[in-house]
């Protein structure tokens, strides 16, 4: 149990909720969704009839209004269980609390509310064939066509697009940046589904074309020339959140299971937990475990707080945790042997979808360039 005495009562019965919650509807099925590579809408309907896909939009626009540490919460719970499913909660909020923060009050009414009910899937459509990590050179075209514009372009990568309902799409008109809101069945929409994956298997990535689609001013989120700078980073926050949180169940389910092995297995006449090697082993992850953890924690207090760091907080959370997840889901395999190796055992699941931690919401080197910079001139010392 995560059961932290920084948590408020509300925010411990909340986390109690999901955990029991992930017990019977999750755990059991999380395998399976992985094998068949995806996560069945009717899981996704009954996580929304609970208020887990909407738990962060605020209550005004029909959601639960929590805060980012109950949402953290529930990322951590789920991840420990399905990375997929976890992955809806990443986008669909990725793209929600864009719109509440960026979008027209004509958007929040129409969108909100549906996407805190799950009867909306939203899929955040940034990443591009040729463009990645450096989200400023993305090359999708609004082209002005008297008051409307014109998109054109290809968005690869995308979670959850082969099941949503709407996109938040980012591109340029010249070298203003710009995003929109587009139906998945807008005429001129062209969804193709990417399968096997290395992780993230059930969560319908798929490669968006968008050709001549017409987008009206209205479709528009936040001002354009804007987007790179504001709208986009306020969306990737909020996935940061979910992938630090997301990682460090990950990272619990790894210890859950090299322990559970260790204490069984025997080899020269002892369970391997009485060598010192695997010990070792254990102890890093645990500790290592609880540092993440922290930095969730003191990320989400400070995002609840509105305090000017809490967006560096997050990153590193993120960068910390996706990391630790990976290394604990080596040294879990590692301790397992040829047991880990076969995806009979989820181990090798886990290890799958922790690498993808490290790349999702930034990679690691990203981070780093960002972190770093930043670092720099924080401790630098005065002369
Ligand atoms: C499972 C999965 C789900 C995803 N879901 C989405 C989604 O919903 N929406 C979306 O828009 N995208 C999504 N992505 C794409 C993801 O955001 C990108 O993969 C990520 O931003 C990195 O871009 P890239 O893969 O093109 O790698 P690149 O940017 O081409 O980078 C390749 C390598 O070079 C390194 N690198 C790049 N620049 C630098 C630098 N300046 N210094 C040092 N090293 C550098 C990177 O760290 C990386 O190791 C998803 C990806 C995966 C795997």
């Amino acid at each position: 149990m995560f059961n932290h005495h920084l948590l408020t009562q509300q925010q411990k019965a909340d986390y109690k909720r999901f955990r029991e919650y992930v017990k019977e509807y999750v755990e059991p099925f999380a395998s399976e969704w992985d094998k068949q590579q995806g996560v069945p809408r009717s899981v996704i309907e009954k996580c929304a009839e609970a208020g887990f896909v909407g738990g962060i939009i605020p209550k005004e626009y029909g959601g639960g209004g929590w805060d980012t540490v109950t949402f953290g919460l529930l990322n951590e719970a789920f991840g420990a269980a399905s990375s997929s499913l976890c992955g809806l909660f990443t986008v669909q909020t990725m793209v929600a609390m864009t719109i509440s923060r960026w979008g027209s009050e004509e958007q929040k009414k129409q969108w909100l509310e549906p996407m805190a009910k799950g009867k909306v899937i939203g899929s955040f459509a940034m990443t591009e064939p040729k463009v990645g990590s450096d989200i400023q050179s993305i090359e999708t075209t609004f082209t002005p066509q008297g008051e409307n514009y014109l998109l054109n372009g290809t968005k690869r990568w995308i979670t959850y697009s082969g099941l949503a309902d709407i996109f938040l799409v980012f591109g340029k008109n010249e070298d203003k940046s710009m995003a929109c809101i587009i139906p998945s069945n807008a005429p001129g929409v062209k969804v193709i589904p990417i399968r096997d994956m290395l992780g993230f298997r059930g969560a319908y990535l798929s490669q968006l074309e968008f050709t001549d689609c017409l987008i009206t001013p209205s479709d528009l989120v936040g001002k354009p020339g804007l987007v790179i700078a504001y709208v986009a980073p306020y969306g990737l926050h909020y996935g940061r959140v979910s992938t630090a949180w997301s990682s460090t169940g990950l990272h619990r389910a790894c210890v859950e299971t090299a322990s559970s092995y260790a204490s069984e297995r025997r080899q020269f006449g002892e369970p391997i937990m009485e060598h010192g090697l695997i010990r070792e082993l254990l102890t890093d992850m645990v500790v290592e475990m609880e540092a993440a953890r922290s930095l969730c924690l003191s990320g989400s207090i400070a995002d609840d707080a509105h305090m000017p760091d809490a967006m560096e907080k997050i990153l590193m959370a993120k960068y910390y945790a996706s990391r630790a997840a990976s290394r604990a889901a080596a040294n879990t395999i590692q301790a397992m042997g040829a047991a880990g190796c076969h995806e009979e055992n989820r181990a090798a699941e886990y290890y799958r979808n922790a690498k993808i931690m490290e790349i999702i919401e930034g990679t690691n080197q990203v981070l780093q360039r960002v972190l770093g910079k930043s670092f720099a001139r924080k401790y630098k010392k005065k002369s």
